[in-house]
């Protein structure tokens, strides 16, 4: 299987928590060895690239923070502007706020005489009620596009157990105000779209891989790239065969992506 251009989730598929799983270090060193190129891709929106850069170059990966990090966050800022939108609510953490402000005017608590052009969403870990009830009477007032960075509904910490995560938040404002967010992080294709543009490869020489099949998973089944499940994560095997959308290929483990690549 030829690929050009590998898409990694991190937490489950490169380390749980604080540890990298094994054989992860060999895994990196074939992928640039073959000058197969890769880029970490998460969905959390509650820390900068800095942070998971750390993390990854600590654990001996090579990488660098301008080519190999990316988060629901860019996606959002590119669909944002796309879209013509310069004025925004923002629900998010302040590393969040500082990307969005270098881009948009943004407000975080309700205010009539700013003209808000779209409600965004980001996974908050410094969530303040006000925030949430600002982006309630904007959703109601008037028809606003509601931009969530991602939509899983809880986040991996240590020893097993979860936090609250964006999907969480944004059906809080769901059941307020009847409006449903567009996720722009996984499982949105527009995320491998972003990426093929970034990289100038085709979709077929993408595979994306991660241990989560609402996210991980079902991006590369609608974004119709080839995706690949591994079971170092929160997915049994159980659990991959009863979902709707198969990945392509299941691996205990990305200890043993190069013989699938070589294949
Ligand atoms: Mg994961």
């Amino acid at each position: 299987m030829k690929k050009k251009l590998i898409v990694f989730d991190m937490d489950g598929t490169i380390y749980l928590g604080k540890n990298l799983l094994p054989g992860v270090l060999d895994t990196f060193k074939f992928l640039n060895d073959n000058k197969i190129d890769y880029v970490f891709f998460t969905n959390n929106s509650s820390h900068d690239l800095d942070f998971y850069f750390k993390k990854i170059s600590d654990f001996g990966i090579k990488c660098s923070l301008e080519k190999n990090f990316y988060s629901s966050t860019e996606v959002t800022i590119s669909y944002l502007k796309d879209h013509g939108i310069k004025n925004i609510y923002c629900i998010g953490n302040k590393s969040l706020k500082d990307k969005l402000t270098k881009h948009f005017n943004y407000i975080d608590r309700y205010d009539s005489s700013f003209n808000v052009e779209a409600v965004v969403c980001g996974f908050s870990t410094e969530l303040v009620y006000d925030e949430l009830k600002g982006a309630c009477l904007y959703l109601q007032e008037k028809e606003l596009p509601f931009i969530a960075t991602n939509l899983d509904w809880r986040c991996p910490i240590e020893d097993g157990l979860y936090i609250p995560d964006c999907g969480g938040m944004c059906e809080w404002i769901y059941r307020c105000t009847g409006k449903k967010a567009t996720v722009m992080g996984k499982p949105n294709p527009a995320v491998i779209d972003y990426l093929a543009k970034k990289f100038n490869v085709e979709k077929k020489d993408i595979l994306v891989v991660g241990d989560r099949l609402y996210t991980d998973i079902l991006v590369g089944v609608n974004a119709n790239v080839d995706s690949l499940c591994v079971l170092s994560g929160e997915s049994s095997l159980e659990d991959v065969k009863k979902y709707d959308h198969q990945p392509t290929y299941i691996l205990d483990s990305i200890k043993d992506l190069p013989d699938l690549l070589k294949k």
